[in-house]
């Protein structure tokens, strides 16, 4: 079954899952490369600040996309991602988020209406983390090392901490991230994946000598661990380096310049 949906406003391209959007408690989504100003090799929707764009246009790409999304004008709260497991919470609506964009995390979360969180990905795996019932959302970056180091479930945990989550009604949305056609790793590193992830090998797949990792997987199996219910894992089913027309892929471009996507979410005023 496909859970998603793409959607085009003013030429801004996005994607939404409408199982989230059918609990009418948040704004979520996840922008592609198309609308927005930057220029090669940005074009043209790039949404991460200090990458080596011009930083007005991404100002403005990120103005276009909370627009797309229907957002209202919220204060966008974005971290410096570093690949691991911190976690940034938002729980003062008075500290702009000018005041986040150095702080450290690969993940934000917020019980506070009003509040759009976002994590910027080319490559590694973005998930949203929906709590309608206790009302609390989480953004998490979920890349290689993120996923080894059980990011997920970290964040699972302290909106439970926090907020009171029941893991059973957390919805996720995984957004567009690499997959394991594109995702291939020596052998060396799948050792480490063997020795970090004790039940790796679903998600390890040997061909010719060659290792291919599926961090959508890993992730899928870490959430059902920390206690979501299946139905609530909802999956974008889209590889960032097969469609280079519509995302960004930082292994596409050899690790040279290319912009970032954004997942965003926001709890809806009640
Ligand atoms: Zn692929």
């Amino acid at each position: 079954m496909k859970h998603h949906k793409v959607r085009v406003s003013e030429g801004v391209k996005t994607i939404a899952v409408p199982a989230i959007d059918a609990l009418n408690a948040v704004v979520h989504g996840f922008s592609t490369r198309v609308g927005g100003v930057s220029v090669e090799p940005f074009s043209a929707m790039n949404l991460a600040l200090n990458l080596g764009d011009d930083n007005d246009r991404v100002e403005i790409n990120r103005r276009l996309f909370v627009k797309a999304l229907g957002a209202g004008k919220p204060d966008l709260y974005t971290i410096r991602q570093t690949h691991g497991t911190r976690i940034v919470q938002i729980d003062d609506a008075r500290i702009p988020a000018v005041e986040y964009r150095q702080a450290q995390g690969d993940a934000l979360t917020t019980n506070l209406p009003g509040i759009a969180i976002g994590v910027l990905t080319a490559d590694c795996v973005p998930i949203l983390l929906i709590d309608p019932v206790q009302r609390a959302v989480a953004a998490v970056h979920a890349g290689r090392q993120g996923s080894l180091l059980r990011i997920v479930t970290h964040v699972v945990r302290r909106m439970h901490d926090a907020f009171g989550t029941e893991p059973a009604h957390l919805r996720a949305a995984v957004g567009p991230g690499i997959e394991a056609c594109c995702y291939d790793i020596g052998e060396k590193l799948a050792r480490h994946v063997r020795e970090s992830f004790p039940r790796a090998e679903p998600f390890l797949q040997e061909e010719d000598g060659a290792y291919f990792l599926d961090l959508r997987g890993m992730n899928h199996t870490d959430l059902l661990a920390a206690g979501l219910r299946e139905a609530h894992v909802h999956h974008v089913d889209l590889c960032t380096a097969c469609e280079p027309q519509t995302f960004y892929s930082y292994r596409r471009s050899r690790g040279g310049q290319t912009g970032r996507m954004m997942s965003l979410v926001m709890l809806k005023e009640q």
